[in-house]
């Protein structure tokens, strides 16, 4: 994969100026005809995570999805944005979070179609693990697929951009199934590696006008930036914003992973820099921290077979806090069904708890504390 990375800043979410930097971005590229090379049929990828309002910083921002669907429909492309959000896939839930997201209106003026297919198929990958991927249908008839994440720190995975993004293209709780059987950080994030260079999207954007640090990906804070980010690689999109956020690459199992089997250079002075000049921030993003994070960095140090029996030991589970409205979305989507709702809370049962923190991402009151 290529190591270009190409730059735009851009102050806010204003139309005008989030079209000039899309714009920007694909001139420096070659523009967006030249992936339609491959065919009309593009498919957009944005992180929609879960029901939230753009404000939040949870998910992409629809003005940026907009501007992308804009300038590939306007060159005849067939335009769809699709995603698998965290939770059950099916049209009633994708309609909650393509209206609460923005993405019907983004759609609705870029000409674009919402996806509403919740069917998928396998696709085989020999990888660090040979293994079937179940990837949902709209990215496999695709002939073009761009990748729009959300630049964030990730509780589970230490940051979450243009290649965590991808894992919205398992459908629904099958993520919860991969959960189980890689709970630890480490295979979840090699299994990260496989599934990004398996969707080997033809573009990748990472949203950086704004992102969250702290407890993200859903519970953190907002925090401005400045600009967005793309580059043909996934892997190098993801250093470069990482770099610029004054986080430490070396702490993302991805990353490591990924640059020790050569698909990205291990420090971002080694990518080659294009489009608007742009610097790290002046207050770098705050990590996700908690005793779990600490435990959980001591872990990954130690042989693989030891690790998970260990991670039940020295890392608590989630507790839910007295803001928890009983909803039950935690208990739906929880790999080891280690949760209940009772009485209108709900209730994390220790022992079968795998540390995953999907509970964590999915609350919509961010009553989950970690
Ligand atoms: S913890 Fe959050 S997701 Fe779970 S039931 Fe309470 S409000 Fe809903
Ligand atoms: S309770 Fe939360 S952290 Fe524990 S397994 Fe369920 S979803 Fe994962």
């Amino acid at each position: 994969m290529e190591n270009r990375v190409f730059a735009a800043s851009c102050p806010d979410y204003r139309p005008e100026e989030v079209r000039q930097a899309v714009a920007r971005i694909f001139e420096a590229c070659g523009g967006a005809g030249r992936f339609l090379k491959k065919g009309r049929r593009v498919l957009i990828k944005p992180n929609l995570l879960l029901a939230r309002e753009p404000e939040a910083a949870t998910t992409t921002h629809p003005e940026i999805v907009e501007a992308v669907a804009e300038l590939f429909a306007a060159q005849g492309a067939a335009v769809t944005i699709a995603d698998s959000p965290g939770g059950p896939y099916n049209p009633l839930m994708l309609s909650r979070v393509y209206r609460q997201c923005g993405m019907e209106q983004a759609a609705r003026r870029a000409g674009a179609r919402l996806n509403r297919d919740c069917s998928s198929s396998p696709v085989h990958f020999d990888g660090y693990k040979p293994r079937d991927f179940e990837i949902i249908r709209p990215v496999l008839q695709a002939d073009v697929v761009i990748n729009i994440a959300k630049m964030k720190t990730h509780m589970l995975t230490y940051f979450t951009g243009a290649v965590k993004n991808l894992y919205g293209t398992v459908p629904g709780l099958q993520k919860a199934a991969y959960h189980s059987h890689m709970p630890g950080q480490q295979e979840f994030c090699r299994m990260l590696v496989d599934l990004c260079r398996c969707v080997h999207p033809d573009f990748s954007l990472i949203d950086g006008v704004e992102g969250m640090d702290g407890r993200g990906p859903s519970g953190g804070r907002v925090r401005k930036a400045g600009f967005l980010l793309a580059s043909e690689s996934p892997f190098a999109a993801d250093l470069a914003a990482m770099h610029l956020c004054g986080l430490n690459p070396e702490r993302s199992p991805v990353h490591t992973f990924a640059s020790a089997q050569g698909f990205v250079p291990a420090e971002a002075k080694r990518l080659e820099w294009l489009g608007d000049p742009v610097v790290p921030l002046a207050e770098p993003f705050v990590p996700a921290a908690g005793r779990s994070r600490r435990s959980e960095s001591v872990i990954n140090r130690l042989p693989g077979g030891l690790r998970q029996p260990l991670r039940r030991v020295f890392i608590a589970p989630p507790r839910v806090s007295e803001r928890c409205i009983g909803c039950g979305r935690c208990a739906r989507a929880c790999p080891a069904h280690a949760i209940v709702v009772q009485n209108g809370k709900a209730r994390v049962q220790p022992g079968g708890c795998i540390r995953c923190y999907c509970c964590h991402e999915l609350c919509p009151v961010r009553a989950i504390e970690i």
